[in-house]
C-alpha cells in the first residue's frame, strides 16, 4: 500500500522512491539512528492534533467520531465508511484504502454540500507543526481529498491545514491543486514501475530523512559538488552539463570556460571555483586554511567591522518555534568584556518560560543596552547571522514595546553581523560557513559538546511544549546556558580573529581599511514633531488613569486602548521598513540568495510601449524569489520605484517593468519588494478622535460617537435577542431586521453581524444596504481589500435589481479593481465620491479605509458597512468610523479565523480585540 507520505517524500526527493523500492526487495536496509528531534516532533505533532480535537469537541461542540486505529486496517476503513454515511460532524483519523492507495487523515469535517452520502459531504483537515503550509502538506491534503471524493462521489471544495501555534485552519481550493497532485502521483507510479535510476541529490528533506547516512556516504564517495560551500543546485546542474561533477574537478576548472557556462554568471563561477580550490587544498593539507578577500571600500567585508570598544556586547538568543502558541525566545545570552584584562569575559542570561517573562526579559535587555549605549556611543552588539536582529524586531512587534529604542539602535547601525563580515572578508576551506565550522580557525574550544547541547535543547523544548514543567530540567538549563555561553564567546573570539585578519589585509595591501561611518540614531525632524504631538495626547488620555489597573473603569480602559491605537500603524509599519532596509543593505549576490528579492538583473532591451510608458525587459539568473507577490518594487541601490511589474517569465527568466518614457533612472540590477502603504490618513483620523476625547472625555454626546461607543463596548440600541435572524425563510429581510435598520442610522452605534462561514453574510449585508437605500439613507462600504468591496457591491446591485429598488453607486478604486455592474460609476479621486454622494444620485459609495478615514469624508454616510470586519484591525475600524453615524460590521463566527490574515502577533491580538469587542457588543 502506498501512502500520502510516499508521494510527499517522492515530491521532496525522487531518490526516496528508489531506496524504498530497493528496501522492499531486501536489497538494502533503512539505517537506524535515534534522532531526538524526530521523537520530539512526533510528540509535539500528536499534542497539536489532540489540541485541535479538543477545540472541535469542546469549543465548537461537534460530535467527533474517533476511528479505532489499534485494530485491523480494514476494520478502521469500514468504521470510517460508517461514520461518513451516518453524517458525523467530524471524523478523527479517518482511514482509507482504495486499491494500492491508503492512508489516515487527521480529520474530516462535515460541510453542507450534497454528495452521494446525503445532503452533506466532508472536507479534509490536517494538523501540521510548521508555521507555513509546505508543498508536502498540500500533497497530503490532495491525497486524502482524492480518496474522499471516490467515496462521497463529489470533490471537496476546500481542504484545510491547522498550522502550529494556531487553532485556525488555513484553507486551499482543492480544484487548484488536484491536477498537479495527480501528475506527481502518476510520476511516482511510473518511477516505481520502471525502476527509474536516481541520484541522492541533496534536498531540504535530507534533514529529516531516515536515509541520510546512506546518501551522505555515497555523495562523499563521489566527491559530490554539493560539498562546495555556497554552491546552488542550479549551479551544480549547469556544471554537470559540462562534465564537472566533483569538488576536485571544479577546483581545477580553467576560467573563463569556453564556451561560457550558461546560467552561471562570471562572478558566481569564480566564487565557487575558488571555494572548491581552497577546500581541496584544505583537505590535502589536512587542516583548515583561509584566504583574505580584498573589498576596497567602506561597509564591505572586513571594512564592515567597526572599531572595537571595551563596551562591546556579544549576543546570542535561544528560541523554539514549538514552545507556547507561537514560539518563544527563551534565552537571551550576552557576553561583555571584563574591566581587568586578565579576567574572564562576563556572561549574563535572561531566561523566559512564559510570554510575559519573554516581554520582561526583552525590555530588561533593551534597557540594559540603551543605558550602556548612552554611556558608550562607540559600542556595538556583535552576533553571527541575521537571526538576532530579526528576533528583536519580531519581539518589538509581538509585545508592542521598545519600538523607538530598537529603531534608534538599528538606525545607528549598532548591530554588527559577523557572518556578513566573514562571507565578504575571507574564504575558508569549510563545507559551510556556520560559526561552529569556523571555530578551528581561531582555536576556540567549546565547553559543552554539541551533541550534549542538541539533546538538552530538544529536552527543554519537549518539557516546555508538552507542559511538563521545569522541575526536572535543572541540568538541562545548565547545559543550554553553557552552549549559549559558548556561542557568545565564540562570537567574541571570531571578532578578535577578524580584527587580526584586518590588520593582515592592511599589511598585505599597504593601505588602511576604512571603518564604517558612525550614524545617528535620531529620527528626522518631521517624525520628531509628530511623535511629540502623539505623545502629548497619549499623556492627556492616560493622565486620569489610576496606577493600579484593578481600579480602572470601562472609561479608563477605553481611553487606554485609544492611546495604544495612536502608535499602532507606526509599530506595524516598522517591521516592513526594517525588512526593506535590510534588503537594501544586501549586495546583488546576497539578493540573489534572498528568497524575497530578485537579484542579478541584466537589461535586455525595450519590448513595448503602453500610453506614455515603456516596457523594459531584464533577464535574471535562476533563483527563488517572491517578487511577483510584492505590492511594488524598488531599486535597492537608489531606493526609488523601479517601475510596475508587467510580467515575469520564469521559464526564460525575464521580467518586464513598465516605466515612464521620460524616466532617466538607471536600470536596476536587483529588485526588492516594497509593501508599505502610507498610513498617514488613518493615523491622522485616529489623532483627531484622540484629541477630541482628550478635550471632551470618552462619554457623552458630540463628535466621534460611534468610535467612542466601540471603545466603550456599548451594545447597539437594540435589546439583546430582539432581532434574531435577519433573513427569513423567503430569503427576504425579516420585519424585525427592517425595524432595526430604521433605528440604526438615528443613533451612533456599532452593529456586528455574525454568522459562520457560508451562512450568507454578504447576501444579508447586501439586502440590508438595499433596504437602507429604500429608506432614503446614504450607505458606505469598506473592507480590507478592493476585491472584498467589489464583491459586496456586486451583490448589492443584484439585490437592488431583485427588490426593484433603483440604486446608483460610486466606487473609488483603481482601474481593473472596480465592480463592473452598470449601476456603479468609478471615481478617480475622493472629491468625486463626495460630489456623487451630495450632488449626484448615488446613495451607495464604496472604497478602502484610506477613503473613509479622510477628514473631508466625515459624516458623509448614515451607515458604513465594514465587510469581513474580522480581518480589519481595531485601529482601522476606529479610523473609518468618523465617516458615518453608525457602523455595521460583518464578521464571521470565530475571531480565531482571522489570525491567518494578520502579519504579526500584535496584529492578531488587536484584530482579536476588535472581534471580541464586536462579540461583546451583542452581534445579530
Ligand atoms: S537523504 Fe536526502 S537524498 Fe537521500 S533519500 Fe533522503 S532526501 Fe533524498
Amino acid at each position: 500500500m502506498f501512502s500520502a507520505t510516499d508521494i510527499a517524500s517522492f515530491l521532496a526527493c525522487p531518490h526516496t522512491a528508489s531506496l524504498a523500492r530497493a528496501e522492499s526487495k531486501s536489497e538494502i536496509a533503512k539505517p537506524f539512528f535515534k534522532d531526538p528531534t524526530v521523537d520530539l516532533l512526533r510528540k509535539l505533532g500528536l499534542a497539536h492534533e489532540q489540541r485541535y480535537l479538543r477545540e472541535l469537541a469542546e469549543k465548537d461542540r461537534l460530535a467527533v467520531a474517533q476511528i479505532d486505529v489499534n485494530g485491523r486496517w480494514e476494520d478502521a476503513v469500514s468504521e470510517t465508511d460508517r461514520a461518513l454515511h451516518e453524517g458525523a460532524d467530524a471524523i478523527y483519523q479517518a482511514t482509507f484504502l482504495d486499491g494500492q492507495w491508503g492512508g489516515r487523515s487527521d480529520f474530516l469535517v462535515r460541510v453542507s454540500r450534497p454528495s452521494a452520502l446525503g445532503s452533506w459531504s466532508y472536507e479534509v483537515v490536517e494538523t501540521k507543526l510548521a508555521r507555513s503550509t509546505k508543498a508536502t502538506a498540500i500533497v497530503q491534503l490532495c491525497f486524502y481529498s482524492d480518496l474522499l471524493s471516490r467515496i462521497q462521489r463529489v470533490e471537496p471544495q476546500w481542504m484545510h491545514v491547522v498550522l502550529g501555534g494556531t487553532a485556525t485552519p488555513e484553507r486551499f481550493q482543492v480544484q487548484r491543486y488536484i491536477a498537479y497532485f495527480r501528475k506527481v502521483r502518476s510520476e511516482f507510479e511510473t518511477a516505481w514501475k520502471l525502476e527509474t535510476e536516481t541520484y541522492p541529490e541533496p534536498a531540504e528533506h535530507c534533514e529529516v530523512c531516515s536515509w541520510f547516512p546512506l546518501c551522505d556516504t555515497r555523495r562523499r564517495a563521489d566527491d559530490h559538488l554539493s560539498f562546495v560551500a555556497g554552491i546552488s543546485r542550479n549551479q551544480r546542474k549547469a556544471l554537470a552539463g559540462r562534465g564537472v561533477t566533483t569538488v576536485a574537478a571544479l577546483a581545477k576548472l580553467a576560467l573563463p570556460p569556453k564556451p561560457k557556462i550558461e546560467r552561471i554568471g562570471d562572478a558566481a563561477l569564480l566564487r565557487i571555483r575558488e571555494q572548491a580550490r581552497l577546500q581541496v587544498q584544505g583537505r590535502e593539507e589536512g587542516r583548515l586554511v583561509y584566504e583574505l578577500l580584498d573589498h576596497a571600500g567602506e561597509g564591505n567585508g572586513l571594512a564592515a567591522l567597526p572599531l572595537a570598544s571595551p563596551a562591546d556586547m556579544f549576543l546570542d538568543l535561544e528560541a523554539s518555534p514549538y514552545v507556547l502558541d507561537r514560539g518563544l525566545e527563551y534565552l537571551i545570552g550576552i557576553v561583555t568584556l571584563p574591566s581587568n584584562s586578565g579576567d574572564e569575559p562576563i556572561y549574563e542570561t535572561l531566561w523566559s518560560f512564559s510570554r510575559s517573562e519573554e516581554k520582561k526579559a526583552f525590555e530588561t535587555f533593551i534597557a540594559k543596552v540603551m543605558e550602556r549605549w548612552r554611556r558608550n556611543p562607540e559600542m556595538h552588539i556583535y552576533h553571527y547571522a541575521p537571526y538576532e536582529p530579526t528576533a528583536i524586531k519580531r519581539l518589538v512587534g509581538s509585545h508592542g514595546t521598545c519600538v523607538d529604542e530598537v529603531d534608534e539602535l538599528l538606525r545607528a547601525g549598532v548591530f554588527v553581523d559577523l557572518y556578513r563580515a566573514v562571507r565578504q572578508g575571507i574564504r575558508a576551506s569549510v563545507e559551510s560557513y556556520s560559526i561552529k565550522r569556523l571555530e578551528p580557525l581561531y582555536d576556540f574550544a567549546r565547553a559543552v559538546p554539541l551533541s550534549d547541547a542538541n539533546v538538552a535543547l530538544q529536552s527543554f523544548e519537549a518539557a516546555m511544549a508538552l507542559g511538563n514543567g521545569q522541575e526536572e530540567i535543572g541540568d538541562v538549563l545548565k547545559t543550554i546556558e553553557g552552549y549559549n555561553r559558548d556561542d557568545c564567546l565564540s562570537a567574541l573570539r571570531l571578532r578578535d580573529w577578524l580584527e587580526d585578519r584586518r590588520k593582515e589585509l592592511e599589511a598585505k595591501s599597504g593601505r588602511n581599511s576604512p571603518r564604517p561611518t558612525a550614524k545617528s540614531g535620531e529620527p528626522g525632524e518631521k517624525l520628531t514633531t509628530r511623535l511629540q504631538e502623539v505623545r502629548e495626547i497619549i499623556a492627556r488620555l492616560l493622565a486620569p488613569l489610576p496606577a493600579d489597573e484593578t481600579e480602572w473603569t470601562d472609561e479608563h480602559r477605553a481611553c487606554w486602548l485609544l492611546a495604544q491605537m495612536l502608535e499602532w500603524h507606526r509599530r506595524e509599519e516598522k517591521s516592513a521598513w526594517w525588512e526593506y532596509f535590510r534588503l537594501c543593505a544586501l549586495s546583488d549576490d546576497e539578493l540573489q540568495e534572498d528568497g524575497s528579492a530578485l537579484g542579478g538583473l541584466t537589461f535586455a532591451g525595450e519590448v513595448g510601449r503602453i500610453k506614455r510608458s515603456l516596457i523594459y525587459r531584464y533577464s535574471f539568473p535562476p533563483q527563488d524569489h517572491a517578487i511577483d507577490r510584492a505590492l511594488g518594487v524598488r531599486d535597492p541601490r537608489t531606493g526609488n520605484n523601479a517601475g510596475e511589474i508587467v510580467s515575469i517569465d520564469e521559464r526564460n527568466r525575464t521580467i518586464d517593468l513598465r516605466r515612464g518614457a521620460s524616466s532617466s533612472a538607471p536600470h536596476p540590477t536587483a529588485l526588492v519588494p516594497f509593501d508599505i502603504v502610507d498610513s498617514t490618513v488613518l493615523r491622522d483620523s485616529l489623532l483627531r478622535i484622540a484629541s477630541w476625547v482628550a478635550d471632551h472625555g470618552i462619554t457623552g454626546s458630540g463628535r466621534f460617537q460611534s468610535a467612542r461607543e466601540l471603545l466603550l463596548r456599548e451594545p447597539p440600541g437594540v435589546p439583546r435577542g430582539a432581532v434574531g435572524t435577519l433573513i427569513g425563510e423567503d430569503h427576504q429581510l425579516t420585519e424585525a431586521a427592517k425595524a432595526l435598520l430604521r433605528l440604526l442610522p438615528r443613533q451612533a452605534s456599532v452593529l456586528p453581524i455574525q454568522g459562520p462561514p457560508g451562512s450568507g453574510k454578504t447576501f444579508t449585508g447586501a439586502r440590508m444596504i438595499v433596504e437602507l437605500v429604500r429608506q432614503g439613507r446614504r450607505v458606505g462600504i469598506t473592507a480590507v481589500s478592493h476585491k472584498v468591496i467589489t464583491n459586496l457591491l456586486g451583490e448589492v446591485c443584484r439585490a437592488a435589481h431583485e427588490a426593484g429598488v433603483t440604486l446608483r453607486a460610486v466606487q473609488k478604486a483603481s482601474d481593473g479593481d472596480e465592480c463592473q455592474h452598470s449601476a456603479v460609476s468609478l471615481a478617480k479621486d475622493n472629491q468625486a465620491v463626495l460630489f456623487a454622494l451630495f450632488a449626484g444620485y448615488e446613495k451607495v459609495a464604496a472604497g478602502s479605509p484610506w477613503l473613509w478615514a479622510r477628514e473631508e469624508m466625515a459624516d458623509s454616510v448614515d451607515v458604513l458597512f465594514v465587510d469581513e470586519a474580522g480581518q480589519m484591525s481595531l485601529a482601522n475600524v476606529l479610523a473609518v468610523s468618523q465617516a458615518a453615524t453608525s457602523i455595521a460590521a460583518v464578521i464571521v463566527a470565530s475571531p480565531a479565523l482571522f489570525q491567518v490574515q494578520c502579519k504579526t502577533p500584535r496584529q492578531i491580538e488587536l484584530a482579536n480585540a476588535f472581534c471580541r469587542y464586536l462579540e461583546m457588543a451583542h452581534p445579530v
